[in-house]
Order: structure tokens, then sequence, then C-alpha cells
């Protein structure tokens, strides 16, 4: 059996519940081959996730995961091999993350007003680590205060867009972001392409590509039994377009996702990411 590589995976730098270190630490003990950090718009897990004392031979990849607007559609763009330190993808993310810092309190605000009471000591415990919150964080806060009592009844009945504690923040458009990581010399690869509701994902691909898009994630945990029949189709689309697959769990460890390890593709994949990155940077 090959070894498994999980390239989409979040820690408490962003909205995941484990530190950088113990994700590494889930990994080595889960026997992984590779595992990704991609946190939300942030860079700020990747030093310590990097640098975490390893036993084996898990490979790491250094990486986020961008939220972007695509003509009104909110979609998720990897980015893997992210140089990190002083560079200035940290500076456009960054812009980003403010506009979620800015998005939390208007969020709080609207809850309140419905009537619901949020202690600001809960805030500041929730997001004490956090360097790019969402709206997870504030599920969490509702579902400890006993208001839903899981994540899907947080955004189903206020988070979710189109619910009365919605708040939209500010995207970067999905073309740009592709530009801003390959000039970093990151590998741009769409996210859970299926979640994207309403779109011809052939001609997005094809427009993607020719844009500088280098993969798709195809495997992913997706949870809607009727997408399954359409993971066959997206690969075959994804490989017809010389377009790398990848995949991952997306796991946050918690019950909103899948498990760290649970979904991924094989370890080699990370040496095809690492040659695109080499490629892109030596251009
Ligand atoms: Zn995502
Ligand atoms: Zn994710």
């Amino acid at each position: 059996m090959k070894a498994l590589a999980d390239l989409h995976v979040h820690s408490d730098r962003s909205d995941g519940l484990n530190s950088p270190q113990e994700l590494v630490e889930i990994a080595e003990r889960q026997e992984l081959g590779g595992i990704a950090l991609t946190d939300h718009d942030t860079l700020a897990g990747v030093r310590e996730f990097m640098e975490a004392p390893i036993s084996g031979n898990l490979q790491r990849v250094p990486g986020v995961e961008i939220g972007t607007n695509y003509l009104d559609h909110d979609v998720h763009l990897l980015g893997y091999f992210v140089p990190f330190g002083e560079s200035a993808i940290e500076l456009s993310l960054q812009t980003l993350r403010e506009s979620r810092h800015a998005r939390f309190p208007k969020m709080v605000k609207k809850l309140r007003d419905l009537g619901i009471a949020i202690d600001e000591s809960e805030i500041q415990r929730v997001l004490r680590e956090v360097a790019s919150p969402g709206r997870p964080h504030l599920a969490r806060i509702l579902i400890d205060s006993g208001v839903v009592s899981d994540i899907r009844e947080a955004f189903t009945k206020y988070l979710a867009s189109g619910k009365p504690a919605f708040v939209d923040r500010e995207r970067i458009e999905l073309i740009e972001a592709i530009g801003l990581l390959r000039e970093s010399g990151a590998v741009p690869v769409l996210a859970h392409p299926l979640l994207i509701e309403d779109i011809d994902l052939k001609g997005f691909l094809q427009k993607l590509k020719s844009q500088g898009l280098e993969g798709v994630e195809v495997n992913y945990g997706y949870r809607k039994p009727k997408l399954m029949d359409s993971i066959e189709g997206l690969r075959k689309m994804t490989e017809d377009l010389g377009l790398i697959v990848t995949g991952g769990s997306d796991s946050h460890g918690d019950e909103g996702h899948s498990e760290l390890g649970s979904v991924g593709v094989s370890v080699e994949t990370i040496d095809v990411l690492r040659k695109v990155s080499e490629r892109i940077r030596n251009r």
C-alpha cells in the first residue's frame, strides 16, 4: 500500500482545533506519508508545522487556503510550497485577515441584536491563538453556550450566507489569487470544486488552467452522496486537462469535516507539486 498524504489540514491558527505541532504528531501516529498545512488566509502556523520534531519520514508541505471570489461564487484556492517568513504573499494575506477581524464583531453584534448573549471573555478565549478568525469560531461559542447543538445548526440557523447573523467579508478575486501564489513560487490548486454551486465545471477548469491553475482537489470528504457520481467525472476532467489530482480531508479537528488522514492522495503527489513549484520559481 502506498503511503497516504493528506494535503488539506487546518490548525488553530485559523479555525482548526489542534496546534500545528499536534497535527504533525497525529499524522505520525496515523503513519501518514505526508501532510500539508493549509490554514485560511494565514501562514502563521507554517514555521511551527515545518519545524516540529518528527521521528519518522513524514513529508510536510507548507501551504495556505485562500478564500476568493469568482463571479459571486465563494471559491477556495489552495497554495502548496508557499514561502514562509518575509514575503509579498504574507502582506496580501494580511489584508484578507484584517477583513476577517473586522467582520467578527459585526457578526457578534447581529447575534446580540437577536437576543443571544455572547460573553466577551468567551470570544477572547476562543480567539486566543487565532491569526485568522472565521465563522466556525463563532459557531463553537454558540455550541458552548447552548444556543445550538452543533456546527451545522449554527450555520443553517445563523451564520450561513443569507442567514440573520451573516456578514460578508472582502475576498480577493480568484484569478488574482492564482497570480499571487505563482509570483511567490507556490502551486495553485482549486479546493473542493464540487462545493461550488451552479457552475459549468469543465469551462471553469479550462479557464483557470489558462490562468495558471496547476491542480484540482479531487479526493475530498464530500458529505453529499449525490456528489459521489460527479467525483469520477471531476477526476477525468482534471486528468484530461493535464492538471494534478490532489486530495485531503479538510480536517479541522472537529465534527464539521472529515478526520485527518481519512482522505488524501499518494505521497508521490508531493514530489509532483514540489517539481512544479521549482519550475514556477526558476522561470
Ligand atoms: Zn475550503
Ligand atoms: Zn479548508
